[in-house]
């Protein structure tokens, strides 16, 4: 079959194999990209509709107990001065978004297990709760936690968990975490979050060193196969400081446009696999574009992450180089979101939670 004949299929809702999925991560033929793109963004319209949801993300704390060889807040990284934001800054950025019209609040930090952290985290969801009279939806991004701690936060108001796995290769894995970092207890986390009632969200990073077009195609059979509720991922992005991104070199660091356009294809690819999921447009890509959100907007995904930490603790929480709109205030951020989407021809659902429609079918049956 031919790469538009495969496209068409995926589009009718036909499974595709490993080796199709990967080729149309690569597929060059004239016209073949825009296809793939087209498909997906019609099979998102049918399935999650024409509108995007937003979700303001609070990066509360760079502390992080893990070593992970590619990120810039990882524990080792020398030099790095460390915060957390006060409960009473968070809070004012919750009441924020709920006044501007954001229905979720995403809160995410390095990764920190014990007592202290998990009733810091607790009492942060019930003041959320509070602050915007229940209607934030809280997503979270705090890493590997035992079951007790997921069910404290799921019982004081926890909604969604975002835990991306990284890749579904165990043996790339291995290589991009000191060996106390276990894909298996990531992948556990996952079930355990499934189980709590959460609506669970994972991705992959895309364009790692070493991660070919098969990997990837084994990303998007994860995910199926894992039958999670929203994805998150994006490409890798080297920061300089961390070992990983200092063994990348130049070559891979000029590879951006590369990485770009295999991030949207795994977006494309994810819809038409999953279809009735929400996927995130992730500030990663508008590291490699301006317009890198907007792109995959159109390329499938129908969510969006604006991040409405306060600015002076931004430099201090650079994942990657290059990070995105370091000193662009939260109010600046909304006002040129919304004259992007509508440029796209989509609405913004301001004031709507947005839980993925797989989520509220799988609640049903
Ligand atoms: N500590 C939590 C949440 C913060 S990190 C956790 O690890 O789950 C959130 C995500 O940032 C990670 O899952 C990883 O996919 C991404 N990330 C880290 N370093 C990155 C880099 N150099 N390029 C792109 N994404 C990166
Ligand atoms: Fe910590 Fe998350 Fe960065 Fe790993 S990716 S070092 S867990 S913040």
């Amino acid at each position: 079959m031919d790469n538009f004949k495969l496209i068409e299929a995926a589009e009718r809702g036909d499974r595709l194999g490993r080796g199709e999925l990967a080729r149309l991560l690569t597929a060059g033929e004239a016209g073949a990209r825009e296809a793939l793109f087209a498909a997906a963004y019609r099979v998102k319209a049918a399935e999650v509709g024409r509108k995007v949801f937003l979700r303001g993300i609070v990066e509360f704390s760079n502390l992080c107990s893990k070593d992970c060889f590619y990120c810039g807040i990882r524990r080792s990284r020398p030099g790095l001065e460390r915060f957390r934001m006060e409960p009473g800054e968070i809070l004012a950025a919750a009441r924020w978004a709920d006044e501007n019209g954001y229905g979720s609040l995403v809160l995410q930090a390095g990764e920190v297990e014990g007592e202290e952290f998990t009733a810091f985290v607790e009492d942060l969801l019930r003041g959320i709760k509070e602050v915007s009279g229940g209607r934030l939806g809280v997503t979270l991004s705090l890493g590997e936690q035992d079951e007790e701690t997921y069910r404290r936060w799921f019982k004081a108001g926890g909604d969604r968990y975002l835990l991306r796995i990284e890749t579904s290769d165990p043996e790339l894995y291995r290589r991009l975490h000191p060996s106390d970092h276990l894909f298996e207890r990531r992948r556990a986390c996952l079930e355990l979050l499934r189980r709590g009632g959460w609506q669970v969200g994972t991705g992959m990073m895309i364009g790692l060193p070493g991660q070919s077009a098969e990997s990837l195609a084994d990303d998007v059979l994860f995910l199926r196969d894992t039958d999670v509720d929203m994805v998150g991922m994006g490409p890798y992005i080297p920061h300089r400081e961390t070992p990983l991104g200092a063994k990348s070199g130049a070559a891979a660091r000029a590879a951006r446009s590369r990485r770009l356009e295999l991030g949207l294809r795994m977006i494309a690819l994810t819809r038409l696999t999953l279809r009735d999921v929400n996927i995130a447009a992730a500030t990663a890509l508008q590291a490699l574009d301006p317009a890198g959100r907007e792109l995959g907007l159109a390329a499938g995904a129908n969510i969006i992450m604006p991040n409405i930490t306060p600015t002076r603790y931004r430099d201090a929480y650079q994942l990657y180089d290059g990070k995105p709109c370091l000193d662009e205030n939260a109010a600046a951020c909304r006002d040129c979101l919304r004259q992007r989407v509508e440029d796209l021809g989509e609405t913004i659902g301001f004031g709507e939670r947005g839980d993925s429609p797989r989520f509220r079918r799988r609640r049903l049956s």
